[in-house]
């Protein structure tokens, strides 16, 4: 069983239309604590990302947040936190992020979390690190998303064991059982001479 300590969840700076999409933050934020697996995250205090912050500390978990000195005001960084981590800029932030965590999950959320969860998927399928990664995919905000990501299978451009990377569940107890049970995809190269 793959053991994690430390788990990032990237996630939306607005709450979004939804009061699932809150509940769902909150319902990770419990199963995480119960697991004993503290919070890595962007720091800020706004939308989803200060709703999964509050509630693993109320749930007497450990928050350790992220941000960039230059987001400060507009994201309005949460100073309630375990620790609060000033960065230069964004690039040093999912670096960071991704060096404290040992696995990935994407809440419901806009540009900056799309970017944010495929990025770290395409340095797997590099094979810069072998942590899981994964959707939330409450109230199927993420349908669309995970169609297309079979489209581009389809059109070749995605192979089946790398498309495996991205694990999908919408209930929080039944993805981090998947994040678990990872095991990276066995891959001798992640380009497929063929298509060279
Ligand atoms: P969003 O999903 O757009 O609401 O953004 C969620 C979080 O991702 C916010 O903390 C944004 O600052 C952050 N974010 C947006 N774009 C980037 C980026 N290119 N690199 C790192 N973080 C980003």
């Amino acid at each position: 069983m793959y053991k994690m300590k430390r788990l990032c969840v990237y996630c939306g700076s607005r709450p979004g239309r939804r009061s699932d999409y809150t509940l769902v933050a909150k319902q990770l934020a419990r199963a995480m604590v119960n697991k004993n697996i503290d919070l890595v995250y962007g720091g800020a205090s706004v939308g989803i990302m200060g709703k999964i912050a509050n509630a693993v500390l109320e749930e007497g978990g450990e928050v350790i947040g992220i941000i960039p000195k230059e987001l400060f005001v507009k994201e309005v960084a949460h100073t309630g936190i375990t620790e609060l981590k000033e960065v230069r800029s964004m690039h040093e932030r999912k670096s960071l992020m991704a060096e404290l965590s040992d696995g990935f999950i994407a809440l419901p959320g806009g540009y900056g979390t799309i970017e944010e969860i495929f990025e770290i998927m395409t340095w797997s399928q590099l094979g810069m690190h072998n942590k899981p990664c994964g959707l939330l995919n409450v109230c199927n905000y993420y349908d669309n998303l995970i169609d297309f990501l079979d489209h581009a299978v389809s059109e070749q451009f995605i192979n089946e064991i790398n498309r495996s990377i991205l694990l999908v569940d919408e209930c929080p107890d039944a993805l981090l059982e998947k994040f678990e049970a990872y095991k990276t995809p066995e891959t001798e190269k992640w380009i497929d001479q063929k298509t060279i």
